[in-house]
């Protein structure tokens, strides 16, 4: 995962934040200047909650005087004045945004949320004044139109590309009536959005599986069993237990509960969220989603809501999209298929025959792991030690790119926790600054991610040194022992390090075309490559050591960690690609019109073939990614950058995990590039022919079904 913040468009994606009460001006608001500290890293000294609300404010204020004297400029409009006058503006916004998001993610307060809620419609309500703002459009047209004229080619076009689509894309060449309807299509959806949100979690929170005798938790590991305990005396059932439909409820219960019929009745209240004909029923709203995309996208000259999200991804068309998941789909089938059938074998072994249903799978999965595989995984945290898979990674882009990475002391950090690197090249040059951020705080957020404090980009032809951030929810240290990671968490690093490297080693002019200003589809790419190296058995044995007596990990377990990832990859793939298959089902519709949402469903997975025995990572009702996120028509993009890195990594295998030429055009080609160049021109640069298939169904262990 990564956050974009601040992107060039600025306030185009800085759909919240605003209050306005600060009514005093303070001429010592850090964010009214650049920041004269090293680097120009945000001085988190200084800054306060105080500052946020009026640098906003005069932000905003600067910017429409900035948009201002772009359409009032007399001389004839070119790229100089009009496009690089646009990139330019803004800056005191993008500053303070960029610190005040990342706080809100990273160490937050209750003042600063709230902050953050009052200033979210100012910033979206001047966001779109920018992008309706009929005179400044026909600037940006005029530019556009006479692109060949002035011979704009290269960055500039893509930079002049960017900012004349996101006008169009807002609607700005629309008739007033149309405009009037695109905005008030998005003021609904809005609307609705939050509100599938809400329903969601008013489901989950009216349902509680309560158990009253201890034979009914059969199975169950401990420290389920104690946090079950513990929401019991929440509740006020002391002495029982209570299961919930949270995922870290009730998925362990589905996979270790010996208990069939309670596993029968937490999956059925799982799989109806949101669709149980009561208040929180979110079948209309879909309905109502999905009917107000197609009319938005219609309206501003596309087919469908897919047809109007794809044109800014690498897939481009729904066609490329529903490709790709056919042929991953009819293998996965084929596996998942196989798997089933494990399955009913181990149930028939089991003594008491019954038909595998959706409800045994997890269970009876889980049994079969722990057969083959077995391997406690507590056994292997003594070899990811925290600063040992730290000096791995670095060790990695050392080899990779040629990077040293050196502890500093001497920056501001926002909390005592955060450590600071300067990253040089060739023992001198200087490429950019890394915070690290690994522990859980009640202010932090859950999961992980990275992000941007400065973006790279080049003022007076001089790089500006980018300053990135990787924040984590790694488990810390206990005692005398250190912080050990699980091998997930490991993984985790590795991933978000890759996102770190695509802004770090970033070599661009703009902005708003530097490190991961690219599409969702790519931005994944660099990120999951790294996981590669981290599973890598030949690394493994380099990197992993026993923190104690410094020991390598044995090959034993490095085997049973790599069959033990092929295991289960059917169903894995099945229940993520149906999902998909239902976002592009209801996103490829051009009226959007739907009678009944559950027999859309049904009839969408019957035609595709899905078994009954396994039902979409997400349904309908609760597929939040599509109908509370921004993930419409955009879930396949996690599966599109798999096919992507375990391709682009088929070149490293080949060539040698560290080869310097393959290295070399990794960087040059996808990391420096940011989002200059059409990222499939990109790919084909680097790996000489399109993207293939075969190395993602080989990993995934699908290429023998
Ligand atoms: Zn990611």
């Amino acid at each position: 995962m990564y956050r974009m913040l601040c992107n060039p468009v600025l306030v185009y994606l800085l759909k919240k934040s605003g209050i306005f009460a600060a009514k005093f001006f303070s001429m010592t608001n850090p964010f009214f200047t650049s920041f004269s500290t090293p680097y120009g890293v945000p001085p988190f000294d200084i800054i306060q909650e105080k500052h946020y609300a009026p640098a906003i404010k005069a932000g905003i204020k600067d910017q429409k005087q900035e948009i201002k004297a772009i359409t009032s400029n007399p001389a004839t409009s070119d790229f100089t004045n009009i496009i690089l006058a646009l990139e330019s503006s803004g800056k005191i916004i993008r500053r303070t945004a960029a610190v005040m998001y990342n706080l809100s993610y990273a160490n937050t307060t209750p003042l600063l949320q709230k902050i953050m809620q009052k200033l979210a419609p100012a910033l979206s309500a001047h966001s779109d004044s920018i992008f309706m703002n009929v005179a400044l459009f026909k600037r940006v047209k005029y530019v556009w139109d006479h692109r060949s004229q002035f011979g704009i080619k290269g960055e500039d076009f893509r930079l002049l590309e960017l900012y004349y689509k996101n006008f169009i894309r807002s609607g700005a060449n629309l008739s007033s009536a149309d405009k009037k309807r695109v905005a008030d299509i998005n003021q609904r959806l809005t609307i609705l959005s939050l509100q599938f949100g809400k329903n969601i979690l008013d489901t989950i929170n009216s349902f509680q599986l309560i158990i009253d005798d201890s034979n009914d938790l059969s199975g169950l590991p401990d420290d389920l069993v104690v946090a079950a305990t513990e929401t019991a005396n929440i509740c006020g059932h002391e002495g029982k237990w209570v299961f919930t439909l949270q995922n870290a409820s009730v998925m362990p219960f589905l996979q270790y509960a010996e208990n069939r019929k309670l596993r029968h009745e937490i999956w059925h209240a799982y799989v109806n969220k949101g669709n149980q004909g009561n208040a929180s029923d979110n079948n209309g709203l879909i309905a109502e989603m999905v009917r107000l995309r197609a009319e938005k996208a219609v309206l501003l000259g596309y087919k469908s809501h897919a047809h109007y999200v794809l044109e800014e991804q690498m897939a481009k068309v729904p066609d490329q999209v529903s490709a790709l998941l056919q042929q991953l789909w009819s293998q996965a089938i084929a596996m998942a298929q196989k798997e089933a059938d494990t399955l009913q074998q181990s149930i028939n072994q089991d003594g008491q025959p019954f038909k595998l249903e959706a409800w045994d799978w997890r269970y009876y999965a889980e049994k079969g792991r722990k057969q083959k595989y077995d391997f406690d995984e507590t056994a292997l945290k003594p070899y990811f030690s925290l600063e040992t898979v730290q000096q791995g990674i670095f060790d990695i882009a050392q080899k990779l790119y040629g990077l040293t990475f050196v502890e500093v002391h001497h920056l501001p950090v926002y909390h005592p926790e955060v450590r600071t690197f300067e990253i040089t090249e060739k023992g001198f040059k200087k490429t950019g600054i890394l915070y690290l951020d690994y522990f859980p705080r009640s202010s932090k957020q859950g999961g992980a991610w990275m992000t941007t404090f400065v973006e790279q980009q080049k003022e007076k032809n001089k790089r500006v040194l980018p300053v990135i951030s990787i924040v984590c929810n790694f488990t810390k240290q206990v005692g005398s022992t250190p912080s050990l990671l699980t091998f997930d968490e490991v993984n985790t690093f590795f991933h978000e390090f890759g996102h770190a490297l695509h802004g770090l080693l970033s070599n661009v002019r703009y902005l708003s075309l530097s490190g991961t200003n690219v599409p969702t589809d790519f931005v994944e790419l660099p990120s999951q490559i790294m996981e590669n190296w981290c599973e890598d058995p030949e690394l493994l044995r380099s990197y992993a050591r026993h923190y104690l007596t410094d020991e390598k990990i044995s090959d034993a377990i490095i085997e049973k960690m790599d069959k033990s990832r092929k295991y289960g990859q059917g169903f894995a793939t099945v229940e993520y690609l149906s999902a998909c298959l239902l976002d592009m089902a209801y996103h490829t519709l051009s009226d959007g019109n739907i009678t009944n949402i559950q027999s859309f469903e049904e009839d969408t997975l019957r035609k595709a073939g899905l078994i009954p025995e396994i039902i979409p990572r997400y349904r309908s009702t609760y597929f939040s990614h599509i109908f509370a996120g921004g993930y419409s028509s955009g879930y396949y993009s996690y599966i599109w950058s798999e096919v992507l890195d375990a391709d682009a990594f088929s070149v490293f295998k080949k060539k040698g995990l560290f080869d310097a030429e393959t290295a070399a055009s990794f960087r040059k080609n996808i990391l420096e590039k940011g989002g200059t160049v059409d990222p499939m021109k990109l790919y084909v640069r680097f790996r000489g022919q399109k993207p293939d298939i075969s190395p993602l169904l080989k990993k995934r262990g699908l290429d023998s079904a």
